[in-house]
C-alpha cells in the first residue's frame, strides 16, 4: 500500500486552498498532463505549496507510483473540476494521476484505484460518483485514461483497499484539521461511514448523514472529556519555532516531507508534547522543534543578499523547484538576484536553489 503523506497547504493560499467547507459526494480523477521526468507526486505537492505558478488550481491528493500527497483536508473544496461553483469543485475530492516518464504509469493507476476505494469507504461514496473531470466540464482529463475507464472503474471494485492506519497512536488531542476521519485514523479507530454513524448514534447525533456540520460535532464529542497532559517544554502561542531539520514524522504519524523541515514556524496551539504549527497547520512533536533562535541558531538557514557571489556545491542534485541541476552548473559561482526563506535565485541561470546548496 503507498504511503500517504499529509503536506496540507496553508490557508494563506487561497488560491489553492479556499477553504469552503465541503461534504465530499464525488470523486474526480485527472491525470497531471505532465510526462516530465521527476514530475511525481513529491513535485506536485511543491508546485502548489509555491503558488502553482500564479493559477487559481488545487486539488486535494496526487498521487504517483511510489506515494500519495495529500494537499486538502477532504472537507474543504478544491478548484480542480472547471464547473465554477459546481459540483466537481464544491462537492468532489480530486485526484491527480502522476505520468512522469521515469514513473511507472500502471503503479501509479493501481495506487489510485487503492485510494479511491479507501475514500468511497470513509465518504460513503458510491462508485457511480467516481468520475472523470470530463465529467464535470467536458476536458480531455484523465487523458490517458477516457479511453479505458471502465477497466478502471472495474479496479476500483477489486483493489485490495484496507484502511491502514497511521504506524504511530497518538494522543486524542492531535487533530490536524477538524476532520474526523483523519481524527480517528490518527487514534486507530475505524473512520468508516458506518462506524462514525455507530458513534454518532452512541454521542446522540441523529440521523447521521456524514454532512460536515455533524462530523463537526462529532468530533468534538468524541474529544470532550480527555485529559490534556502538561506542556514538557514552556513553547508559548505565537512564538516562533524552528522545525529541526531531524524530524522524521508529524505527531499524527504521517511522514514530514523535507521541503517542511529546517523551517521557522508560528506556534499555533500547544498541547501536552505537541504543538500546532499555524503556517502548516500540523502538529508536531515539542522534542523536534526549537523554542528559541539561540539554541537553533546551528541549524538555521544561512543567510544571504542580493548581489552577493555564491557557488552551487557540487554535490547539490536539484533545484528549489525539483528540477535535476545539470552538471555544468555545480562548482559554478552565481550572483544572488532574490532571496527566500529557504532558497536563493541565482543570474546567470535565473533558477532557484536551495540555501543549502550553495555556500
Ligand atoms: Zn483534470
Amino acid at each position: 500500500m503507498p504511503e500517504i503523506i499529509k503536506d496540507f497547504l496553508p490557508r494563506s493560499l487561497k488560491n489553492q486552498r479556499p477553504g469552503n467547507p465541503m461534504t465530499p459526494k464525488y470523486i474526480t480523477v485527472h491525470n497531471t498532463a505532465n510526462s516530465s521526468k521527476g514530475a511525481d507526486a513529491e513535485m506536485h505537492s511543491r508546485y502548489l505549496h509555491n503558488g502553482a505558478g500564479g493559477r487559481v488550481v488545487g486539488w486535494h491528493l496526487t498521487v504517483d507510483d511510489k506515494e500519495i500527497y495529500q494537499h486538502l483536508p477532504t472537507d474543504e473544496n478544491g478548484w480542480h473540476a472547471g464547473d465554477g461553483n459546481g459540483d466537481g469543485n464544491m462537492s468532489s475530492i480530486g485526484i491527480e494521476i502522476c505520468e512522469n516518464s521515469d514513473g511507472d504509469f500502471d503503479k501509479a493507476v493501481k495506487n489510485a484505484q487503492w485510494l479511491v476505494k479507501k475514500l468511497m469507504k470513509e465518504h460513503n461514496i458510491s462508485i457511480n460518483n467516481v468520475v472523470p473531470h470530463k465529467h464535470w466540464s467536458g476536458k480531455n482529463c484523465p487523458r490517458l485514461m477516457l479511453g479505458n475507464w471502465d477497466e478502471f472503474i472495474e479496479g476500483i471494485k477489486g483493489a485490495s483497499g484496507t484502511v491502514d492506519a497511521p504506524s504511530q497512536q497518538v494522543g486524542s488531542e492531535t487533530v490536524t484539521n477538524g476532520s474526523v476521519v483523519d481524527y480517528l485514523n490518527s487514534i486507530d479507530k475505524d473512520a468508516s461511514f458506518s462506524n462514525r454513524a455507530k458513534l454518532a448514534k452512541q454521542y446522540g447525533i441523529k440521523g447521521y448523514k456524514g454532512t460536515a456540520d455533524q462530523n463537526l460535532e462529532l468530533l468534538n464529542k468524541l474529544k470532550k472529556g480527555k485529559p490534556l497532559s502538561k506542556p514538557s517544554k514552556s513553547i508559548k502561542v505565537g512564538s516562533k519555532v524552528y522545525l529541526s531539520k531531524g524530524a522524521k514524522k508529524y505527531a499524527t504519524g504521517e511522514n514530514i516531507p523535507s521541503s517542511i523541515k529546517g523551517k521557522t514556524y508560528t506556534v499555533q496551539q500547544v498541547k501536552g508534547n505537541k504543538v500546532l504549527l499555524k503556517e502548516i497547520y500540523s502538529w508536531v512533536y515539542k522534542s523536534d522543534v526549537g523554542g528559541s533562535s539561540k539554541s537553533t541558531a546551528s541549524s538555521k538557514p544561512k543567510s544571504f543578499k542580493p548581489g552577493q557571489k555564491v557557488t552551487v556545491k557540487k554535490s547539490a542534485s536539484k533545484f528549489a523547484t525539483g528540477e535535476s541541476i545539470a552538471d555544468f552548473v555545480k562548482g559554478n559561482s552565481y550572483k544572488v538576484k532574490q532571496v527566500k526563506s529557504d532558497r536563493v535565485l541565482l543570474d546567470g541561470i535565473m533558477s532557484w536553489v536551495r540555501k543549502s546548496d550553495v555556500y
